[in-house]
């Protein structure tokens, strides 16, 4: 591929900031410096070095993170720090972007990706993609309300449900559970269970599609995903 549409890719700037960079000398490709936006590069041989460092191209990145509460997912933010900011700047020169959304203080299982095509189809609501969830309810959560949830329930909007799986791990004063849903209306294991007349006080995800959340990652860190865990994926 030519050197300036590699550069571009990486999120070094426009095709004019591109072009400045390239005439500074400043990227070498086996140890000679190209100017040439034209110049091509095979970047699976070629030693390509940006501003003193060895970059290595590749189209897409998949990460998984387990989210911290507090942090927006979005890529900016005008108050509030985002999952792009929890990111090194040598994978957000990427560009990638959170695969849907958790609330606020919702934690746990987050994909980050640039590849499009593929969040489009975890997040379409044609292709079912499951998601679980572990939850703290503020009263007791019943039988009735697993079959309310195999049944689908309305939200406050009039919205109907598809089923939901709901696993009830602890009952009590405080209920500890597990949800798992094919959906993603906004806030929608918070108005499920204001449905059914009860509060969710602790949110996590443990899992998207076939990937579980990794437990080795504490809050706010992530890892890149395995080629076999984006094969499954897809
Ligand atoms: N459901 C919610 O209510 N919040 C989330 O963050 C995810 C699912």
């Amino acid at each position: 591929m030519r050197i300036d549409k590699l550069l571009a890719n990486m999120g070094y700037g426009s095709r004019k900031d591109v072009k400045k960079i390239l005439k500074s000398g400043k990227v070498t490709i086996n140890g000679d410096a190209v100017k040439d936006g034209k110049f091509h590069v095979n970047p699976d041989e070629d030693a390509v070095v940006i501003f003193g460092e060895e970059v290595h191209y590749r189209e897409f990145i998949y990460l998984m993170m387990n989210k911290p509460p507090g942090v927006i997912s979005a890529t900016e933010d005008l108050r509030d720090q985002t999952v792009i900011d929890l990111l090194d700047e040598q994978d957000v020169v990427f560009q990638p972007f959170p695969v849907g959304r958790l609330d606020k203080d919702t934690e746990g299982m987050l994909l980050l990706t640039n590849d499009g095509q593929l969040a489009h189809q975890l997040l379409s609501p044609k292709k079912d993609v499951p998601k679980t969830y572990f939850a703290v309810i503020d009263s007791a959560v019943t039988n009735e309300d697993i079959e309310a949830f195999m049944n689908g329930v309305t939200l406050d909007d009039g919205y109907q449900t598809k089923p939901g799986k709901l696993e009830i791990i602890k009952s009590g004063p405080y209920s500890d559970i597990e949800l798992t849903i094919t959906e993603g209306k906004f806030h929608q294991v918070k108005r499920m269970f204001e449905a059914v007349g009860k509060k969710v006080i602790y949110l996590k995800r443990l899992s998207m599609g076939p990937l579980k959340l990794d437990e080795d990652l504490e809050l706010g860190e992530y890892r890149e995903l395995t080629d076999e865990e984006v094969g499954r994926l897809k």
